[in-house]
């Protein structure tokens, strides 16, 4: 038996992060940036206005109150986008909107609701201080600053900053194409007629379904029969793509013919049994130059083996550094149960309650029982080492998404 980091170690030593390639802006969002950004240009590329207000000359406003206003001439009104045409002299002053340029000899300006308007002149109320409410050119961004480093995840922060470049484009780390191919006699597939002696080939959907969450791209190749030339057909299908996932036949059955093909087919072939539950048989191998990942086939093993080796495989080839799901310390509601010398993932339910957190498990964990998978947002980890939790105390949760803040209880 080998551990999980073990696992995990050897399969992304096998995986490196896939070439590069150009996409707009938006489709870049959640991939990562394959190049570093340098601003072309600053931003803003003029000192422009905070304010709607009027831009003058800050000594002209001394000693300027509600009492005493300090009266000038407006000599041109400025909305955001045009140029202004006039210098500012003393005694003058130009109407200005948000965003438009300030005109040259003004050094200020004062907002709208600190003036009047008083005989075809403004009254300022207020004393202006020196580049108040001015926003100078280059404030957020100077030219030839680095802005956007290679390795870092594109958000929609990135995407606006890369718009305010005029980048459409944007080099970042291809999609990886993951073959996914089930296997069994006793599957159907999902859209035919099940007989009582079948199962739904759920696996390639659940797993599809992890593959698009990731980031990546699936390829269906469908059910390989527990033959060796069926398994021999699908897996050469599924060459073409940049990782292959299969499920089912890695245990010890006369029909679990998934390793023994890929001792055959492929070489340097691994076969585990890693220290966890559920998921403990796992194969490894590559074919040809294509990383391979055999997974168990009952659903809920399939689906967190997944998680723990091949979505921290798949963001490794999408380029991404932080490979892992976050944990987070939470209270555990009920006594739990297991043997030593394993590592458990327990499906749980985990909640905020106040500053701490609260899980409790989500029923029967049999590998099979897909419905605990279903109400399930973690995966409670229990340490290879433990044997016993009691109710109060407190274990380590891997996040399966953001739901931790459910304030309405899904109805069940
Ligand atoms: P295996 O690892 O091939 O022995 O499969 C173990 C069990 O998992 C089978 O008996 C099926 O009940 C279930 N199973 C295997 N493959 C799938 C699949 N693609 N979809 C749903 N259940 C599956
Ligand atoms: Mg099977």
């Amino acid at each position: 038996m080998i551990s999980v980091e073990e696992a995990l170690k050897r399969i992304l030593v096998a995986i490196s992060p896939l070439g590069l390639e150009k996409v707009n802006i938006l489709d870049a969002l959640g991939r990562v940036i394959g190049e570093d950004v340098y601003a072309g240009r600053a931003i803003p590329p003029k000192d422009n206005s905070a304010m709607d207000g009027y831009a003058l000359r800050m000594g002209d406003t001394r000693g300027a109150s509600a009492d005493t206003p300090a009266m000038l001439e407006v000599v041109e009104e400025i909305p955001a986008g045009a140029i202004p045409e006039k210098r500012i002299g003393p005694g003058q002053a130009a109407r200005i909107m948000t965003g438009a340029p300030v005109p040259e000899g003004a050094d200020a300006v004062v907002r709208m609701e600190d003036t009047r308007k008083e005989n075809g002149q403004v009254a300022i109320l207020v004393e202006a201080k020196h580049g108040q409410d001015i926003r100078l050119a280059g404030e957020d961004v100077q030219p030839g600053e680095k802005v956007i480093f290679r390795g870092e995840v594109i958000r929609p922060a990135e995407v606006g900053m890369l718009a305010a470049f005029g980048r459409s484009f944007v080099s970042v780390h291809q999609r990886p194409l993951v073959a996914i191919v089930a296997t069994g006699d006793e599957l159907t597939d999902i859209d035919e007629t099940p007989s009582p002696w079948k199962i739904v080939n759920s696996n390639s959907y659940s797993l599809a379904a992890l593959v698009l969450d990731c980031g990546a791209i699936p390829l269906q190749i469908g059910i390989a029969r527990d033959r060796r030339e069926d398994i021999v057909a699908k897996f050469r299908a599924a060459i073409r793509a940049d990782l292959i996932v299969s499920s089912g036949g890695v245990s010890v059955g006369d029909y679990d013919l998934v390793k023994e093909v890929m001792k055959e087919e492929g070489n340097r072939m691994q076969f585990w049994r890693v220290a966890m539950k559920p998921g403990r048989p796992l194969a490894f191998g590559m074919l040809g130059e294509v990383p391979l990942v055999g997974l168990p086939g009952n659903p809920v093993s399939a689906m967190v083996s997944f998680e723990q080796f091949i979505r921290p495989a798949i963001l490794k080839m999408m380029g991404r550094v932080n490979l892992f799901r976050q944990t987070v310390q939470a209270r555990l509601g009920e006594d739990i149960n297991k043997k030593s010398g394993i590592r458990h993932f327990i499906r749980a339910r985990i909640q905020r309650d106040g500053d701490l957190y609260t899980v409790i498990t989500t029923g029967d964990q049999g590998s099979g029982i897909l419905k605990s998978m279903v109400r399930a947002n973690g995966l409670i980890i229990l340490p290879e080492g433990v044997t016993t939790v009691q109710a109060g105390g407190m274990v380590t949760v891997q996040l399966l998404d953001d739901s931790l803040d459910w304030t309405l209880e899904p109805g069940y």
